[in-house]
This record gives C-alpha cells, sequence and structure tokens, in this order.
C-alpha cells in the first residue's frame, strides 16, 4: 500500500492524496471510520489516472459524492476513497442543455435552473448529494427519477477507457442505474431542460410541502429501505413497529419509519444493527425482504443480508 501511495501521488502532482482521512464528516449520517486514502481529483484527467492506477493495483476504491445516501464502516476503511466534490462545474451549451461534473451538487443545481427561469427537475427539491450520485442511483420522488433530464453521461470504466454513453444505452429503473453495475466513475452528465411554466412553482412547492412532513434536525441518509413494489417501506416498517427503536444513538424515527437518525454519537455498527433489525422485524411480519437504499461501502461482507 505504501508503494501505491507512492506511485499514485508521483503520478498526480496536482492531487493531494491524504491517509486516515475521517469519513463522518464526509456522510450525511456523520458516521463512519477513517479512508486509508484518500483523493479529491480537481480534473477529469487527474481523476482518469488516479482511478486507472488504483484500479491495476487492485486497490479498493469506493467513489463518495456527497455522501448522503451511504454507510462506511467503523475503524480503518481500507483502500482508496475518491471524491468527486472538487468536479464541480457547468457549462452551458445551449439555453437548455448544460454539460454538468459529476460533484455538482443537486440543490445548486435546482438554484441554477430557478435562475434561469428552467423546469423539470421540481421533484428533486430538497434531495441532498451531488449529480453523480443521483445519476448512479437514479435519485428521485414521486415516481419521478433524474434519469428523465438526462441527456449523456460520461464514465471512466475500470479498463481505463472513457466512455460517453447516449441516455438510451443506459438502463434505469426505481433508484437503480445500470451505469452502478460493475465499477466506474460517472464524471459529467448532459442534460436537457425545458423553459418554466407558471404550474412548475405550484409543483416544485407540493414537493418542497411533502418534504416538509419528513424528519429534520437529526443527522440521516433519507430512506433507509426502497419501496417494494406495490407498497410503501415506510408503512412496513411502521406497522412492524419499527418507530422508535433504537441501537446506541442510532434511532427509528417516530415521524418516518424509513429514516434512521443519528442523534449524536451513533457509530456505524449502531446503524447496521438497526437496519438488520428493523428488516428482521418486516420479514418476520409479512414475509417481505426490504431492499436498502442506503449503499454500504467498505464492509467486509458487502452483502446485505440478515
Ligand atoms: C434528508 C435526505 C433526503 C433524501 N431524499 C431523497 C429522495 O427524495 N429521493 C432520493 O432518491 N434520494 C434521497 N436521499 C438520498 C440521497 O440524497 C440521494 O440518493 C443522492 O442522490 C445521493 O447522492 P450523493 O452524491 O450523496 O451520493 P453518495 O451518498 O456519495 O453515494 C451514493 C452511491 O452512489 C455512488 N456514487 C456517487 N457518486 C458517484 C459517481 N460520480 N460515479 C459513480 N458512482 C457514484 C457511491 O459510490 C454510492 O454507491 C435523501 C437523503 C437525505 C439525507
Amino acid at each position: 500500500m505504501r508503494m501505491l501511495l507512492n506511485n499514485l501521488q508521483s503520478s498526480l502532482p496536482h492531487t493531494v492524496i491524504n491517509e486516515n482521512v475521517p469519513l463522518s464528516p464526509l456522510c450525511t449520517l456523520g458516521v463512519g471510520g477513517e479512508a486509508e486514502f484518500f483523493a479529491a481529483p480537481s480534473s477529469i484527467g487527474q481523476m482518469h489516472i488516479l482511478f486507472n492506477l488504483a484500479m491495476k493495483e487492485n486497490c479498493p476504491v469506493y467513489v463518495l459524492g456527497g455522501g448522503s445516501n451511504v454507510l462506511f464502516p467503523d475503524g480503518l476503511v481500507k483502500g482508496i476513497v475518491i471524491s468527486t466534490q472538487n468536479l464541480n462545474s457547468i457549462e452551458w451549451r445551449t439555453p437548455i442543455t448544460a454539460d454538468i461534473d459529476a460533484g455538482f451538487k443537486l440543490p445548486a443545481l435546482m438554484k441554477e435552473l430557478r435562475e434561469r427561469g428552467l423546469a423539470g427537475m421540481e421533484f428533486a427539491a430538497g434531495i441532498p448529494g451531488t449529480l453523480g450520485g443521483a445519476i448512479a442511483g437514479n435519485a428521485g420522488a414521486g415516481g419521478h427519477g433524474v434519469c428523465e433530464l438526462v441527456d449523456q453521461v460520461i464514465t471512466i470504466e475500470a479498463d481505463g477507457t472513457i466512455k460517453m454513453r447516449n441516455n438510451n444505452d443506459i438502463s434505469y429503473s426505481y433508484r437503480k442505474c445500470s451505469l452502478s453495475e460493475g465499477k466506474r466513475v460517472i464524471v459529467s452528465a448532459r442534460m436537457t431542460f425545458r423553459t418554466a411554466a407558471p404550474k412548475d412553482a405550484d409543483v416544485l412547492d407540493s414537493y418542497l410541502l411533502r418534504r416538509g412532513t419528513q424528519p429534520h434536525g437529526l443527522r440521516n441518509a433519507g430512506c433507509t429501505f426502497k419501496n417494494p413494489e406495490g407498497n410503501s417501506a415506510g408503512k412496513l416498517l411502521d406497522e412492524a413497529g419499527c418507530k422508535g427503536l433504537c441501537v446506541g444513538d442510532a434511532i427509528v424515527s417516530d415521524v418516518h419509519a424509513n429514516f434512521i437518525l443519528n442523534r449524536g454519537h451513533a457509530a456505524s455498527s449502531d446503524i447496521m444493527e438497526l437496519v438488520k433489525m428493523c428488516s428482521q422485524r418486516v420479514y418476520d411480519s409479512t414475509g417481505i425482504r426490504l431492499e436498502p437504499e442506503i449503499k454500504f461501502l467498505g464492509w467486509s461482507d458487502p452483502c446485505f443480508c440478515v
């Protein structure tokens, strides 16, 4: 690993690679141990070199956007966490089409659209994180997903190539994107919006209103589980008596049972235990296995199994 660090650092004079970097400040749940190595390249070229070298050396690589949908374990996370936080530019190609870096924050994009009188992404109001993370998980609400606005996506592939895909060549479904199967980094996307109409403001308000009913004030990562087909994970969790369950400082919100909150000093292991407890309760009472929406990065057993 020391040799890898030296190789990486000598190939990347413009990207600082740090060791033992605390991950909790980088994740909205405020938990997680330390990344053995951590880097946040500030250009796609530097990202390409870094990702390539790490893949060639068989170093475990974890791509981190805004950290609003991830849970790293406590302790040392072996390998390198590569953040997109410094890939954050937006370039308008036409009045309605932009090339947007993966690390561009979704709330900043919403603001930019509002200022330009553009619409189409009202459903994303209040979703934190980056565009890269949103595409990787097809983030959305109310039956809509970010994939609806995407024209093209540029990625760095595990074999070292840079690929540009038309959106038609990517498959998406509810909180799923085929780009997340296998190791790659989404580095930018071309997106097209539309000119806003007066009714778009009402639609936006209705999404914000719905957000207002969700827990706030304590750190969380949004919904813990995906909704099973034709059902609501929150409702199933509520009916299974999960509200208020806690492990250490991790607690299931009593406002919305699909939210796990960090009351202050939760450990990742507390949150993981609570996720498993909730999942087990729903399984025991309904026979339904909930699929986590949160991504568990860096755990020695990457499969979520109860
Ligand atoms: C309060 C709150 C409310 C939320 N509400 C919603 C909601 O309504 N709808 C919804 O869908 N989500 C919601 N979320 C979850 C989360 O905000 C989204 O999933 C978001 O899109 C994740 O983006 P991120 O940049 O934070 O990704 P991260 O959490 O950093 O990463 C998530 C996953 O994407 C991968 N990833 C990130 N960036 C890249 C990249 N550039 N290339 C390849 N892979 C990448 C990571 O490796 C990881 O597997 C909410 C979260 C919070 C905290």
